[in-house]
């Protein structure tokens, strides 16, 4: 048995983000002992998983919340994964090919459309501009018993939907299939994580201790909790926004279809989605809500929500501005409306029907143990919402958080992390067959 064998590299938490860790080390550095902890029986049962999230590869295309600056990091940190998928697992097992678009609404929408795409085109070649008369014939929903004039700026055939725990076991799969000593440990919730007196970490679970010279924790909305318990990281908090669905009764559009952002609203506009675990049936959302929740389906641990919200006056001035701008308040009220049974689905057609005009109440059901939680981080130093990743990071120990679009950028994520333990550990890193394999190839049409 080599359990309580010294680990180069113990990665707690197996959902996407842990486990493309787990893989880029295996895979691609010269270190032969790792060992990943998660407390549920599968990897991917929390925000990975195809019900939690939107299913998105986000390439920064279509998702008109992105700046310039933004969707380039997006559209590098998307090719790695869909690299992935073309070159070790199957298109079409994980990640899957259609077609997508940012549908604008109105004149303002479309000139706002129009000059997106002239900035955009440079970074995007594919993108094309479809006008009423194209998508009358390729998406008529979108068309039927709408009175606004509408434009689309769209791509066909690319890798949009990723079934990110399909992704997740494959990584799984390629990091057991090298040579390494690589230990799954399911059912093993890490419950402390300690400095040890050679320099190294002690890592104690609901059953055993184990020892690593480096770890990294992509725990969720946990990193953050783990990270204060070692003293670090008490500059952030974390707000948990919760995302629901609804479903079409039956399948309406073909394509991903995108909506333009409110400038002035914190999360991601709208948008309808082939689902991959519905027969790719519509599913409509994620809403946004802030939940007293870490996990959206699981027991609730006051103590460990406390502690992540970390409710001081720097906190709470986040929140007061949040609050105080009319528009960002409007759209909170909705958002809580949109989850009452009895009104929720009356409130959130109305949101729907900017991407298809027809839709009923009746067509719409609310996604039922769909949706996830969003661990937004608050940096309470510049009192400001942050809306990517972040990062703690100290010696050999790496604390991820990873709100949208985390799981897209999972193997960008884990390049990053696996060459910081590099230069730690005094580890190679073969650039050459990574580039080859992940980084270079241009995502394909
Ligand atoms: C509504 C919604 C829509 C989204 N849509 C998209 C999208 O379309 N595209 C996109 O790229 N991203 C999207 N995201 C974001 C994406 O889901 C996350 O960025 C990504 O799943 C984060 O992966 P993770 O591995 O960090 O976290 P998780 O998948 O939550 O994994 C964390 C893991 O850690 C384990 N764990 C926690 N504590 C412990 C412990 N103490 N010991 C052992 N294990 C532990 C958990 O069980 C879990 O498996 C969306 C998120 C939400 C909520």
């Amino acid at each position: 048995m080599l359990i309580n064998k010294l680990f180069d590299t113990a990665v707690v938490g197996g959902g996407v983000a842990g486990t493309s860790l787990l893989f880029t080390l295996a895979q691609y550095t010269n270190l032969k002992n790792l060992i990943l902890f998660e407390k549920y029986d599968e990897v991917s049962e929390l925000n990975s998983n195809p019900k939690a999230n939107s299913q998105t590869l986000h390439v920064g295309d279509i998702e008109s919340n992105y700046t310039y600056e933004k969707a380039t990091t997006v559209k590098k940190n998307s090719s790695m994964v869909s690299n992935y998928i073309q070159n070790f697992d199957e298109v079409d097992k994980s990640g899957f090919r259609g077609d997508k678009m940012l549908l604008a609404v109105g004149e303002d929408e479309i000139l706002q459309l129009k000059k997106r795409y002239e900035e955009f085109k440079v970074l995007y070649p594919y993108l094309e501009l479809w006008d009423e008369e194209f998508l009358k014939e390729f998406e008529p929903k979108l068309l039927e018993g709408r009175s606004e004039p509408v434009l689309a700026m769209g791509a066909r055939g690319q890798i949009t939907t990723v079934n990110y725990k399909v992704l997740s076991e494959s990584f799984v799969q390629k990091a057991l299939d090298t040579n390494k000593n690589v230990q799954m440990r399911y059912n093993e919730e890490v419950t402390k994580i300690e400095s040890d007196l050679d320099g190294y970490y002690k890592i104690t679970t609901d059953t055993t201790t184990f020892r690593a010279k480096s770890v990294v924790v992509n725990a969720g909305a946990y990193s953050l909790l783990f990270a204060q318990s070692m003293g670090y990281g008490s500059e952030y908090a974390i707000l948990p926004i919760g995302g629901s669905f609804f479903f079409t009764k039956e399948k309406l559009l073909n394509s991903k279809v995108y909506t333009m952002q409110n400038p002035k609203l914190p999360f991601a506009a709208i948008h309808a989605d082939p689902d991959v675990t519905q027969n790719w049936n519509t599913r409509f959302g994620p809403t946004a809500f802030a939940l007293p929740k870490l996990e959206r389906y699981h027991t609730l641990h006051l103590k460990d929500l406390m502690s992540a919200l970390n409710i001081d006056e720097d906190v709470t001035k986040v929140y007061m501005s949040l609050i105080k701008d009319k528009t960002i308040r409007r759209y909170i009220l909705r958002n809580i409306l949109e989850e009452m049974p009895m009104i929720g689905k009356k409130i959130f057609v109305k949101d729907a029907r900017k991407v298809i005009p027809s839709l009923s109440e009746q067509d719409l059901t609310f996604a039922k143990g769909y949706g996830g939680m969003r661990p937004q981080v608050i940096d309470k130093k510049n009192q400001k919402l942050l809306l990517g990743e972040a990062k703690i990071e100290e010696g050999g120990l790496i604390f991820n958080m990873t709100p949208s679009p985390g799981a897209t950028s999972s193997l960008a994520i884990a390049l990053n992390d696996t060459l910081s333990i590099c230069k730690t550990l005094g580890a190679t890193f073969d650039s050459v067959a990574h580039d080859r394999e992940i980084q270079s190839l241009i995502i394909s049409r």
